[in-house]
């Protein structure tokens, strides 16, 4: 679904991505770990066409999204992004929080969009907040409703960076448990996060990246429990 080839990016002269390769395959679920500042979010930001590449090339469903005269919005519509701070609109209900994306970027009718919001709340156990302002909700229950609207318009690729890490370690389980239920409804995932029991649970591949570049890769059970590169098991050992 997104293949990622010889991406360089520059912030004013330095290198963030050095050349780096990835790929997630259809139904895949690939995690990011690495050191703080290893570029985790700007790769999912350049994925979303947030940040423009300095080199290289990402393609989404074989269309090279990173030419100049790809319309972003038009790629952002097939892709779903979730940040660590929830970024819902205070004085918005969670339905227009929802909501929001598919009026705006879809102009799709405001009563099927909000069947649809509907539906999704439902499935997260949140319908019944679906009038309430975001600060009446728990920080996993604001989580949930961020990650509905990044579903509302049935992506092709969802991307999640750090979507645990702003809560208290109590309300983590429901947002991981979440994550979890798309896997296993076949949704594509990229996600960054520096929790490696989340990445253990949930990842068909993880990848450590190092450099700039993705310097191991592999499944779960080999890179966090096995890894072969010196820098990802001094990385593993100073996390946990
Ligand atoms: P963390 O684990 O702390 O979230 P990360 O792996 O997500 O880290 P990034 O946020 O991608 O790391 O940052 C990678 C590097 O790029 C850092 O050195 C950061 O300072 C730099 N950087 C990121 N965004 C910008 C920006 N808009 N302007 C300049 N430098 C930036
Ligand atoms: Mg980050």
């Amino acid at each position: 679904v997104l293949r990622v080839r010889d991406v360089r990016k520059e912030f004013r002269g330095t290198v963030v991505l050095d050349g780096l390769d990835l790929d997630v395959p259809e139904h895949g679920v690939v995690v990011l770990i690495g050191a703080s500042g290893s570029g985790k979010s700007t790769l999912l930001r350049c994925a979303n066409l947030l940040e423009p590449i300095s080199d290289g090339s990402i393609h989404l469903d074989g269309e090279h999204i990173t030419d100049p005269r790809v319309d972003p919005d038009r790629v952002r519509r097939r892709i779903g992004m979730v940040f660590q701070s929830f970024n819902l609109f205070p004085h918005m209900s969670v339905l227009d929080n929802v909501t929001l994306a598919p009026r705006r970027v879809h102009r799709r009718d405001r009563a099927e969009a909000a069947e649809r919001a509907r539906e999704l709340l439902d499935r997260v156990g949140l319908l019944e907040k679906a009038d309430e302002y975001p600060d009446r909700l728990s920080g996993g229950q604001q989580q949930r409703v961020a990650i509905v609207r990044a579903l509302v318009n049935s992506p092709r690729l969802l991307l999640l960076d750090e979507v645990t890490s702003a809560l208290d370690p109590e309300l983590v389980g429901e947002v991981l448990d979440l994550v979890r239920g798309l896997r296993d409804e076949g949704m594509t995932m990229l996600l960054a996060t520096h929790e490696m029991g989340f990445a253990r649970k949930v990842a068909d591949t993880v990848c450590f990246l190092d450099g700039g570049r993705v310097l191991e890769q592999g499944p779960p059970e080999q890179v966090l429990g096995d890894p072969e590169q010196p820098r990802t098991r001094r990385f593993l050992q100073r996390i946990i």
